[in-house]
């Protein structure tokens, strides 16, 4: 695969420099969902049970160079001790004699990375000098792989590297998904519009045999066959762009499953008055927002012959009841042929985590990741810099 994980490391008596992304929520200076700091333990862990010292580096949110006291990692650190159940050492401006001088089985939390203007510009300045504070470089932070960043990129060429236990299970998952998956693959589509998707969309046509496309994006697929779509969600602005995927699509012998009937409704709210309807009959004043029983059954027939599933994007208005119908049906049978051993299914960006928690249904997933940017970038077949670092 390229990239070493953290068995492949002689860590005792080493300083591992760890990039974790640890950017939860907070308000009012206490951390409402500790989510992301539960997953990085593992890896703190294993690194301590190795013998080395663990010294994390990572952002909060967007201070753009500047140091922004409200910003300041200082306010994760309570959560971060009571999670691991110990303390940790939190350090303003690091040094490499004050980290030898820590004891051996400390915990190191660094000031947030993004303090100064240097980490985004990938400044080599501050990954020399990251590098120099430690003996290994561990990332474990995919969520921020899609960024060349000082201390997501620049440093991890300046140190022996690998994998965090986080990192390692994304990575694996995605490789299962689309690297070397066993067929048929199956893509399930869905969201709000085809222009935030293009790329997504012009990759998985080559990669994968079956591609359902829903949500709001189907509309603009129908509009593109000249289908009237009356006052659905639709890019009617992009149906030439459609008519290209779909003839990459043909090309590359992947099948496109649009919904064949839709559920209609005059209003977007939940408990409108809705009807079920052919694809191509969506009334003038209606608007579709959410795939129809029969597309149903279609994308659950292909289901059943998958081996491997990726998702994103929900297939449906799913916010609002009864229009997650469709999302919830698909989701909760990919999750019980997963359960079986029968599907491997992988499934990520903001929306689609939602949408699998509300169906009840991310539990089963194979992998769920909650890296947003980072894996869409990854499934449009782009190259992660801080993944292409690593190895
Ligand atoms: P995205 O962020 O692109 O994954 O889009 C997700 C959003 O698309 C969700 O808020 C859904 O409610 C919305 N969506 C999905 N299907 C439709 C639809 N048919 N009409 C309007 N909005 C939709």
């Amino acid at each position: 695969m390229g990239w070493n994980s953290l068995d492949d490391m002689d860590l005792s008596g080493k300083i591992v420099l760890t990039r974790v992304d640890i950017n939860v929520p907070v308000k009012d200076g206490v951390v409402t969902d500790d989510t992301r700091i539960q997953r990085i333990l593992p890896t703190i862990r294993d690194i301590l049970s190795a013998g080395g010292k663990p010294v994390l580096l990572a952002h909060f949110g967007r201070p753009k160079g500047q140091v922004v006291p409200e910003m300041s990692l200082r306010q994760v650190l309570p959560a971060l001790e009571a999670a691991l159940g110990r303390e940790v050492t939190f350090v303003e401006t690091p040094s490499r004699d004050a980290l030898d001088a820590l004891p051996a089985d400390a915990v190191v939390l660094v000031e947030n990375t993004r303090f100064t203007a240097m980490e985004e510009a990938n400044d080599p300045q501050m990954a020399g000098f990251l590098a120099s504070l430690g003996d290994i470089y561990c990332n474990d932070a995919f969520s921020a792989a899609h960024r060349a960043h000082a201390s997501t990129e620049g440093v991890a060429k300046l140190l022996p590297n690998c994998a965090g236990r986080l990192m390692q299970a994304e990575l694996s998952a995605l490789e299962a998904a689309l690297g070397n998956p066993e067929r048929p693959v199956v893509a399930v589509v869905g969201g709000a519009k085809v222009s935030t998707k293009l790329d997504l969309l012009g990759n998985l046509v080559s990669k994968v045999d079956h591609l359902v496309i829903g949500g709001g994006m189907a509309n603009t697929f129908l509009a593109a066959q000249g289908i009237d779509v009356g006052k659905s969600l639709a890019e009617h602005d992009m149906t030439g762009t459609a008519l290209e995927i779909m003839e990459k699509a043909k090309v590359a012998g992947c099948e496109i499953i649009l919904p064949v009937d839709v559920v209609v409704a005059r209003e977007f709210k939940a408990g409108a008055e809705n009807e079920v309807v052919a694809a191509d009959a969506c009334p003038a004043d209606a608007m579709i927002l959410d795939a129809g029983p029969e597309t149903v059954a279609k994308v659950a027939s292909v289901l059943e012959t998958a081996k491997t599933l990726i998702w994103n994007g929900p297939m449906g208005a799913f916010e609002i009841e009864p229009f997650d119908a469709a999302t919830n049906a698909a989701a909760k049978q990919a999750a019980e042929l997963s359960k079986a051993g029968k599907l491997i299914s992988v499934a990520g960006g903001g929306d689609t985590v939602a949408a699998l928690n509300k169906a009840g249904a991310a539990e089963d997933f194979t992998y769920i990741s909650t890296a947003g940017g980072a894996f869409l970038e990854w499934m449009e077949g782009k190259t992660l810099p801080g993944v292409a670092a690593l190895g």
